[in-house]
């Protein structure tokens, strides 16, 4: 994908999610978020609460991942009292999703019920800005080599000679592929199938983990396909107008483009 693949780092962690998890899967939360990025709020039982962050059965929150940021939210307890969830990450050691307190907060014990639910708008912005990076991937040609994406504004790292973009152009395009409104549909595609189309994974410096059996992509009809896990608008439409704030020079061969809300 475009960033798929590094916008796609958490790509490839759906990947294993799907076929065969790195972890012991009575440990694992169910990622809610992969199948409906629609999805605000879920009924949860809280399985840990660490010192870093409080582990759920099942979760709507999207964990800080492949350069899109945690989601932000609270888990409300049955009692009423509601806890601010500041930030959302994975711990790399266990693969646990840790849904981070902010300061403060209530406090919450093993078996408790809770409704997990995400701060939304600020979830759809970035889901907004994600999408719109496939589109810019397909704009620009050249290798990924980062990316990032926040609510207001998303940048992607090419490995292409600056004489290769001009800015509106790209934005030219991009607006012309929002307007178009192509839908945005995730897929799933074998090892194999993988293997056969190396041209699939724009990013230099992240590899798929095939071995797993299968990869999710994300498919934007005739516009962009690669792999990715995150979370995406249904429609290009409902990006809304863009601009390119700016084209950076990060050395030699390597060009960040900058894309804002208009
Ligand atoms: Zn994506």
């Amino acid at each position: 994908m475009l960033a798929a693949s590094n916008i796609g780092g958490s790509v490839w962690v759906l990947g294993r999610a799907r076929a065969a998890r790195p972890f012991a899967s009575e440990a694992m939360t169910e990622e809610l978020f992969r199948d409906d990025g629609y999805l605000r709020s879920c009924e949860a039982t809280v399985r840990e609460v660490r010192p870093e962050g409080i582990v759920l059965d099942r979760t709507v929150f999207y964990y800080e991942s492949g350069g899109q940021p945690g989601d932000s939210g609270r888990l409300a307890r049955a009692d009423g009292a509601s806890i601010g969830i500041a930030d959302t990450k994975r711990d790399k050691a266990t693969g646990a999703i840790l849904h981070v307190p902010q300061a403060g907060a209530a406090t919450l014990a093993p078996g408790d019920k809770v409704l997990a639910e995400i701060d939304w708008e600020r979830r759809h912005r970035h889901m907004r800005m994600h999408t719109c990076l496939h589109l810019l991937c397909a704009v620009v040609p050249g290798q990924v080599t980062g990316g990032q994406i926040a609510a207001d504004k998303g940048r992607l790292d090419f490995a292409v000679d600056a004489a290769a973009l001009d800015k509106a152009h790209i934005e030219a395009e991009l607006n012309r592929l929002v307007r178009e409104d192509h839908p945005v549909t995730p897929t799933w595609i074998t090892d194999d199938e993988l293997n056969g189309k190396p041209d699939l994974v724009r990013t230099m410096s992240v590899k798929p983990p095939t071995g797993m059996g299968k990869v999710r992509l994300l498919d934007i009809s005739g516009v962009d396909l690669q792999p990715c896990g995150g979370t995406h608008v249904r429609r290009t439409g409902e990006i809304g107008p863009v601009v390119v704030a700016k084209i950076e020079n990060k050395g030699k061969q390597n060009r960040r483009v900058v894309v804002q809300f208009a």
